[in-house]
């Protein structure tokens, strides 16, 4: 079995674009778990919730790898070996950031 990821040498230092999935905040969506993206910053959400923002964002961009976010919790995703990465370091949240479907009102 090869499970060696060639992109995590790519993996950047980003600043999260938006507190919160950017498109679902956009058209007033709800997400489960949210998704960073470590080549732009793009933050999606994952595939259990109803938009899947952050597989679009790697269709759209082929961005390879995204860290899961909610917290950050030192993993990583990388889309085109379809494998769990460890990732060198973490982005720091910026503040509470909401989770609609999660949180038990
Ligand atoms: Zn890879
Ligand atoms: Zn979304
Ligand atoms: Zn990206």
């Amino acid at each position: 079995m090869d499970n060696a990821c060639r992109h995590l040498s790519s993996v950047l230092t980003v600043t999260p674009s938006a507190r919160g999935c950017e498109e679902c905040l956009k058209i007033g969506s709800e997400w489960v778990h949210l998704r960073l993206c470590r080549t732009c910053g793009h933050v999606g959400c994952c595939d259990e919730s109803p938009h899947r923002h952050a597989t679009r964002h790697f269709h759209a961009t082929r961005h390879p790898i995204m860290e899961g976010y909610d917290p950050p919790e030192g993993w990583g995703w990388c889309y085109v070996d379809e494998i769990m990465v460890d990732l060198p370091d973490t982005t720091p949240q910026d503040g509470p950031i909401p989770s609609f479907i999660d949180s038990a009102f």
